[in-house]
């Protein structure tokens, strides 16, 4: 039995194929762009080959993420809350709030053990403390993504970053770099500023031990010393954050096909 997650994001398109022993077999990874059902059949693709499949091989898929219902080849459409949940859960069972922050919006959620959403909060309505912003700042400095955690970290007078728009932020970074301040200050003063806004959402709905951070930005180590930080303990993280939503559709996936009986079914056929 095999199954797939598509999580398809503001920003980015995440599958995982898994087996009936829980075994990710392959997983893709594509940007979103504008054409969103293309993207969640490309990354679709992306991860049957790497699991070294064929589309038809898939018994069940679940597609989550904001674009979910264009997944035009899923068999059911889940919430990223309760895919994240259920991801989170999965990979450290003790997760009891779950941090989720993306490319353009951040989540809290508490869970239960198991996985079952209590409540969640949520900041969808501007870039600020979402992985948008960071870019915004990457761009404006010249530096890559992958390099803003290490070099923000590397900082020793961080500077205070007032604003909280990514147009006025930018402007804010450059007035700093032609002040000659050092671009690992501004940088941890960017960080800082999202791990603040993060912190308010999370207190809505409460903080309890253990806390899991999902999403791309969890790769980022600045967020993550800036959020442990402020938390004062040391958050769960996965190599694999940002497929925590696509594993947890994929777990859906299989949960939903065992309760069904399934039998491999032709996505091509599925697809029309
Ligand atoms: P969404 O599901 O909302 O599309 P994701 O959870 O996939 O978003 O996260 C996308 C964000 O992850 C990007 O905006 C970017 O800021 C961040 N990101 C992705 N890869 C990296 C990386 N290697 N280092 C730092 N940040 C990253």
């Amino acid at each position: 039995m095999i199954v797939a997650g598509v999580d398809v994001g503001s920003t980015a398109t995440k599958a995982v194929v898994m087996d009936e022993n829980l075994r990710v077999l392959g997983r893709g990874l594509v940007p979103t762009g504008a054409n969103v059902t293309r993207a969640a059949e490309r990354v679709f693709a992306v991860a049957i080959a790497e699991a070294g499949l064929n589309d038809c091989d898939v018994s069940y898929i679940v597609g989550t993420g904001y674009g979910r219902y264009k997944v035009s080849f899923g068999h059911a459409q889940i919430t990223e809350i309760s895919c994240h949940a259920r991801g989170a859960a999965f990979l450290f069972p003790e997760t009891r709030t779950i941090v989720d922050i993306g490319g353009q919006d951040t989540k809290a959620i508490r869970i239960a053990a198991g996985g079952e959403v209590l409540d969640f909060s949520m900041n969808d309505k501007c870039a600020a403390g979402t992985g948008r912003f960071l870019e915004s700042a990457a761009q404006v400095m010249g530096i890559e993504l992958e390099e803003l955690g290490p070099l923000s970290l590397a900082s020793r007078l961080p500077l205070k970053i007032t604003n909280v728009c990514t147009v006025f932020v930018e402007t804010e970074i450059m007035s700093h770099l032609a002040r000659g301040k050092k671009p690992e200050d501004i940088l941890r003063g960017v960080h800082n500023s999202i791990a603040s806004r993060t912190m308010a959402l999370l207190r809505r709905v409460g903080i309890e031990e253990a806390v899991t951070f999902t999403g791309g930005v969890a790769r980022n180590g600045g967020i993550v010393e800036a959020l442990e930080e402020r938390l004062g303990v040391k958050l769960r993280l996965s190599p694999d954050s940002q497929f925590i939503g696509a594993l947890g559709a994929a777990l859906f996936a299989l949960e939903r096909s065992n309760a069904l009986g399934t039998q491999p079914l032709h996505a091509a056929e599925q697809r029309g």
